[in-house]
């Protein structure tokens, strides 16, 4: 009988002689490596160079270790799922998007976090969106009754290399591998699905990880669409200039920790208060307004710092600049699906809006929550396929669609005195507070209330009008002086995602 079965194997065997070979040696205890000559006791023993090729199938990789890496990895690693992470920087690292959602909060208490969050960061109560002298608060303690944030009507302005440290701490002490220092450089597919992924260690150690499911959560690198020619761009093309300055708040509401956005005609300032008085500041133009300044990003950003009121009052007249002035390049991006067999997209991999409203970490952790909940709901043994997704893609396509249709609204209020007329004055009362429970993170519950809301912007704008370019106070001089921005500049602003690094 055993003769029988060895005979069978020889002919029928799907594998090589060489995979044979390998199949046939010693296996490392930990990490299954199947190696002839492979003697390690721990991954960390296989040495650095060579190819390392590991047989095991996990039941997630999850491709990135920022909001929505850590939290889909926590949830899983804590419903005993084998979740490896693959994540090319080290923490803590710099990264923007330090304001953060009421609504967010929930998703804090449930990882287990909220402490530490609210132990090291700057509690916010709102944000507020400035038109000229005019402002639109959304202030978090004036919410609808509908709002999921009512137990915890705030939130928080953080430093995202700490805050992200937190949320990948806790993905290792709920049980998952994390591998930082390791870039995904390719994905592995086999009949049209997504079974694994290449991986190189910044050590030289390359080695492929298979999967029943493969989360991408790579940010705007968006592997997996990238690979699969899902991602678009979408119009029009909007890019960040930022930077950390070291300065004290001057305004009352700064101090008091509220995110403060100033429109102008297209584009619009940031300024938050950040620890140990310093702020992050910065500003969303298109890329088209950017080039005809003709400056670089640097004078551009510190040229408004200067002349810019909310920057250039919110902060005391000693502040200094103490970090590069970063850019993100293209902003808009999206992909055409959201899910395929063996894979499935959560955050910025699935798409990213324009930041004015501050719903990129909301989005990147909710999303991430979703996928857990549907993946704990599938057999252990199965593989993962796209229809398991398909209430995920449905709903993170009305959440894409409801706060684009808000920045809209917001655009085309900075292009329209009468949009801002109609905007500054609906204050108190209904508007206010879907308004508040909008901004607050509740997008898909809110999405009548924004289409109307778009609809009316749209309407006033048609019937009364006026270019708020001709408006001094939207059409600043920054925006058109002639700088000596060189060609090699333009195309650098032009790269899609430009390296974000910070200096001591
Ligand atoms: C100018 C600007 C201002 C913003 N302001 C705000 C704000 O105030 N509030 C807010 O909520 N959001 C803001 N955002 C958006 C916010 O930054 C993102 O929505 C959020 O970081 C998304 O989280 P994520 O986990 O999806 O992606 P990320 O945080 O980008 O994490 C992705 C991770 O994947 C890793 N990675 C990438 N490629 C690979 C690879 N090949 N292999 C391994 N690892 C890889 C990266 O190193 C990174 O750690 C802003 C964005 C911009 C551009």
């Amino acid at each position: 009988m055993k003769i029988f079965r060895q005979a069978i194997t020889t002919i029928w065997s799907p594998l090589t002689a060489e995979q044979q070979s390998l199949a046939n040696s010693v296996q490392c205890d930990r990490c299954l490596v199947v190696n002839p000559i492979c003697r390690a006791k721990s991954f960390g023993e296989h040495g650095l160079e060579g190819v390392v090729n590991q047989m095991k199938q996990h039941d997630v990789v999850i491709l990135g270790g920022g909001p929505a890496g850590s939290t889909a990895a926590t949830l899983l690693a804590l419903l005993g799922l084998d979740v490896v992470v693959v994540e090319k920087e080290y923490f803590p690292r710099f990264h923007i998007g330090e304001s953060l959602l009421p609504a967010t909060v929930n998703i804090f208490e449930r990882l287990g976090v909220h402490d530490p969050i609210r132990e090291a960061f700057i509690r916010k109560p709102g944000g507020k969106w400035l038109y000229g002298e005019k402002a639109v608060p959304g202030d978090f303690e004036k919410y609808d009754s509908q709002a999921s944030f009512k137990a915890n009507p705030y939130s928080y302005l953080v430093e995202r290399s700490t805050f992200d440290k937190i949320l990948i701490d806790r993905s290792i002490d709920a049980g998952a591998d994390v591998r930082l220092g390791t870039e995904v450089s390719d994905i592995i597919t086999e009949n049209g699905r997504v079974v694994g992924v290449h991986c190189q260690s910044d050590k030289g150690q390359k080695y492929e990880l298979r999967a029943r499911l493969v989360i991408d959560a790579t940010g705007l690198r968006s592997v997996i669409p990238s690979k699969l020619r899902l991602r678009k761009l979408t119009e029009p093309h909007r890019m960040g200039i930022y930077a950390q300055y070291a300065a004290r708040p001057t305004r009352d509401d700064v101090k008091a920790g509220w995110f403060i956005g100033q429109m102008f005609y297209d584009g619009w300032t940031w300024l938050l208060l950040l620890p140990e008085d310093r702020f992050s500041v910065g500003t969303v133009l298109t890329v088209d307004r950017f080039k005809k300044s003709r400056m670089t990003p640097t004078q551009l950003l510190e040229k408004m710092v200067d002349e810019n009121p909310l920057l250039n009052e919110g902060m005391t007249a000693d502040r200094k600049r103490i970090s590069d002035v970063m850019v993100t390049g293209n902003m808009g991006n999206s992909s055409e699906s959201l899910a395929g067999n063996g894979w499935v997209a959560v955050g910025d991999a699935a798409y990213f809006i324009d930041p004015c409203y501050s719903s990129g970490v909301h989005l990147a952790m909710k999303s991430a929550e979703m996928v857990a909940d549907l993946i704990a709901a599938q057999s252990k043994e199965c593989l993962i396929n796209k229809a398991v997704f398909d209430g995920y893609q449905k709903h993170m396509r009305q959440h894409e669609k409801t706060v684009q249709n808000m920045v809209d609204a917001f655009y085309i209020a900075s292009r329209s005195t009468s949009a801002q007329k109609l905007v500054t004055s609906c204050q108190g009362g209904y508007f206010s507070r879907k308004f508040v429970t909008f901004v607050g993170g509740d997008f898909h519950k809110n999405s009548a209330f924004v289409a109307r809301f778009r609809f009316y912007s749209r309407f006033a704008n048609f019937l009364f009008g006026n270019d708020a370019n001709r408006a001094p106070e939207n059409s600043p001089s920054y925006l058109h002086d002639a700088g000596n921005l060189s060609a090699s500049d333009v195309a650098a602003a032009e790269i899609e995602f430009m390296p974000e690094k910070i200096s001591a």
